[in-house]
Formats: C-alpha cells, structure tokens, sequence
C-alpha cells in the first residue's frame, strides 16, 4: 500500500522548472509578433547582454522586504502607469526621482520607519489590455500594449507588434538605470538637499508648503544631530547622504523576462535580472498560466496583484506556488480591490495568508480599483477614493493584527492633471489641461506629497 504522501501541486509532480518550462502554460495578453524569426534573432541578442541588476542587489531588496514584513519598515513602491521611451531623458527620471525622495522622507520623518523605495521605473513599459482591439474615431486599431510592444499612434502600421522594440526597451531601462544609480550616490539624494526637491509648481500648493515645513523641521533635527555630537553616520557613512532606490515592472512578456534570466551556478539560483522586483498583474495571475511559471523559478521578490476575483484558496495556491518554502520578503500581495470593497474582500484573503504561517508584505495599490470615465471623458481617479482605500486597507490590518507593508502608486514628478482632487483641486475640466499619461491616470507631485502626508499619519496612529 502507498504511503500517504503531502499531494504534490499539478507543477511539481508535473516537471522541474526552467528558464522556459513557462512555454507550455497557457498564457494571455501576449502581442502577435508578425515575424517569428526576427523575434527570435532579438531574444538571442538579449540573453548576451549583460544583466540590468545584479543578484546582490536582488538579494538585498529581498532583505529589505522582510524587514517589511516584520513591521520594521515600510514599502513606497511608485512611478508610472507606462513608461515611454520618448521620457527617457535625465531631467524625466530626476523629476520622478524627486517626487519618490519627497514622498519617502515624508513617510519615514512621519512614522519613523526606514522607507524601501521600489520604483515602477527603468523597465515599465509593457501593459496588459482589456480588449485586443480599440475604435479610433470608428476604424478598429490593435490596441497600444506599451512601448515594448506597438507604438501609441492610431494607425495600424504603428500599433504593429515591433520585436526590436524589447531590444529598445532594454536600452532605455538600461539607460534610466544610469541616471538612477548617478543620482542616488552622487549628492542628489543627500539629506541635506531635502528643500531642493521641492518642484516650483509644488511650493506654490497647500501640500508644497507644508512639505517645505516638514523639510525645515528635518533640517533642524539634522542639526541638532550634529551640535550634539551624535554621529548618526558612524555605521554606515553614507547613511544620510546616499539612497537605494530599487527598480520593478509588470513581468507582463515571458520573452523578454526569459532573455534576462541568469543562473548563478555557485547557489543554483535563477534571478531575473531586467529589475529588482517583479510582479505578475491581476489579469495574468493563473495558477497553471504561463507567468507564474517563470515567476515560481526566479529568485527575485515578486510582488502579485490581488484584485476583487480572488478567493481566499486561490490565493493560498498562489503563494504555495511562488513561495514553497516560506521565505519572507519573498512575497509582496498588492491588494487593489477600490475603496468601497477592500473593506470586506481583504479579511477574508489576509486571514488565509495568516494561516500558512508564512510573513508576506501587503501593499495597497489604491489606484487600479478605483479608476472610472469622467463626464469629459477622461480615465481618471479621485484623491479622495485613493486616500479612502489606503485608509481601509491599514484598518483591515490594525483589526487582523497583521502588517500594513507598503503602498503602490502611480504617480508622476510633472504637474499633470490626470486624477481628480487635492487641495489644488482638479477638476473634470481640467483634464484636458495637462493629460499626459500614456495609459493609466497618475496623482502628480503635489497630490503625492498630500497623500504621504495622510499614510504617514495612518502609520503614526
Ligand atoms: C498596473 O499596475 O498598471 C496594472 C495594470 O495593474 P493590475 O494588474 O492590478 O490591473
Ligand atoms: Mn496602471
């Protein structure tokens, strides 16, 4: 007779994972490449290249994240909806640099937490769509899926699939990443440079002003540091001079994110190399898909959205696929599931992460469920629905006792008018003014900074 054995899940009893074990998976929101050859020519010239990121760095963030986990610090994960390459120049990436150290300072000055910086940056360019095909002014066009994929001009030469584009895009992130790594260890992100990330537009606002007071008080404290003799730098040099700010996007293109795996053989791990963390959509998420395939193989955290479809087992599933052997800041569960529901979807999902036992990172994306068509026409997003679901989601896990980990957002440096509200209040007339996002709409930076303010005080509370 059999002995009773812990059932194996279909993927293991199935085979061993590799780099391309994901191919024989389902798999949706894939481009159709007009030209196999081409696709393959351009894969074989990105696995020579070198990797965007390195496995110590890989490692770190993973530590980083379970100290997340573990309460001792809190994760600010943001940049754009999709990255273009068109913004990728060194004044685009300091200004969103900017708007993250503003909203990071905040937090820590506010909860006195170390903040980790995650941003949606140096790799963002692929978008997964809800329908194939759109009408412009009544011609049926491909859908623009990202730069990494089509071009955004509605004529159907431009949304042809381009596979020298994941070509392009490693470039691009590749040259994001100089600029980032220049930045936050040549002086930009020194502590002391606090007011100078101060934009123009946004010292005029209610929000820029009360930054600008947060910043003096910081200043002073720094200050008074140092008239005391304490040397806060002892340990780390650094510490209040140089930043980390670790890069993520959507693994929304197995291709592309295979090309970039590399193995270390000394500890047999596989890393995707083409960010630090990586996270699978809310629209890709299958358990037997292709993308949590590659996903389960990789050594990187990888964040999941967890959106209102999501039972409590799927979830369970999910995490016993991509994180088998309990390691924290392994996983990031990003619940985006809009203000008015995560009140009664999240319990439910938090208590049977809780019940494995294993420590995740929860963050709340406040964006992606709380999108909807203004009367002008615009996609866009309310501050206040926003501000409300980062509100709920910290009570759900005040009364779980459990960890509100981070926060996920879209957001911009650059004075756009793309989300509803704040003190500068945007108006649906206003949409048009400055609307600028290539997919989805982004706070910008003074209704960021208003924000910070608000989770900083759920965090002090
Ligand atoms: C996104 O983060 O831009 C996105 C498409 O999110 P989701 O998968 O949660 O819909
Ligand atoms: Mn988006």
């Amino acid at each position: 007779m059999r002995t009773t054995e812990k059932p194996l899940s279909s993927y293991q009893a199935a085979r061993e994972w590799t780099p391309d074990s994901w191919r024989d998976r389902p798999i949706t929101q894939q481009p159709v490449w007009p030209d196999e050859n081409r696709l393959r020519g351009v894969l074989d010239e990105l696995a020579l290249l070198p990797p965007l990121v390195f496995p110590g760095e890989i490692n770190e963030l993973r530590s980083e994240l379970a100290r997340v986990a573990d309460g001792r610090a809190f994760l600010l994960q943001a940049g754009d909806c999709a990255e273009r390459f068109s913004s990728c120049n060194e004044s685009k990436v300091r200004s969103k640099l900017r708007v993250i150290l503003q909203l990071a300072i905040l937090l820590t000055y506010g909860s006195g937490l170390p903040v980790v910086k995650v941003g949606r940056i140096a790799g963002q360019f692929g978008k997964p769509r809800s329908s194939p095909v759109e009408l412009v002014d009544g011609v049926e066009l491909p859908v623009f899926r990202g730069d990494i994929v089509n071009d955004p001009a509605p004529t159907v030469a431009a949304r042809q699939p381009d596979a020298e584009r994941l070509l392009r895009a490693y470039h691009h992130s590749s040259a994001t990443l100089n600029v980032l790594r220049a930045l936050t260890k040549e002086g930009f992100a020194d502590l002391s440079q606090v007011h100078s990330w101060n934009q123009e537009f946004v010292c005029r606002c209610p929000a820029g002003q009360q930054y600008e007071s947060a910043a003096q008080d910081i200043t002073w404290a720094l200050r008074f540091m140092a008239a005391c003799g304490a040397d806060v730098t002892a340990d780390r040099p650094s510490a209040l001079t140089q930043t980390n700010l670790y890069t993520s996007h959507e693994a929304l293109l197995p291709d592309y994110e295979q090309a970039l795996t590399r193995h270390r053989p000394r500890t047999g791990t596989w890393y995707g190399t083409s960010a630090h963390m990586l996270w699978i959509g809310d629209r890709t998420r299958d358990l037997d898909g292709a993308h949590v395939e590659l996903m389960s193989g990789l050594a990187n955290p990888i964040g999941v959205k967890v959106g209102p479809t999501i039972t409590p087992d799927d979830l369970v599933a999910l995490c016993d696929r991509l994180d088998p052997h309990h390691v924290s800041g392994r996983l990031v569960l990003i619940s985006r599931m809009g203000a008015d529901r995560v009140g009664d979807l999240l319990p439910p999902l938090v208590r049977a992460v809780e019940l494995t036992g294993r420590r995740v990172v929860w963050a709340c994306d406040p964006m992606h469920g709380n999108t909807f068509r203004s009367a002008s026409g615009y996609k866009t997003r309310r501050l206040a629905d926003i501000t409300r679901e980062i509100g709920e989601f910290f009570r759900v896990h005040r009364s779980e006792g459990t960890m509100p980990g981070g926060v996920h957002l879209e957001l911009t440096g650059d004075d756009v008018t793309e989300c509803l509200g704040g003190a500068d209040e945007v108006l649906d007339t206003h949409l048009c003014e400055r609307y600028e996002t290539a997919c989805d709409p982004r706070l910008n930076a003074s209704q960021s900074i208003e924000l910070a303010f608000r989770v900083a005080e759920l965090l002090r509370e």
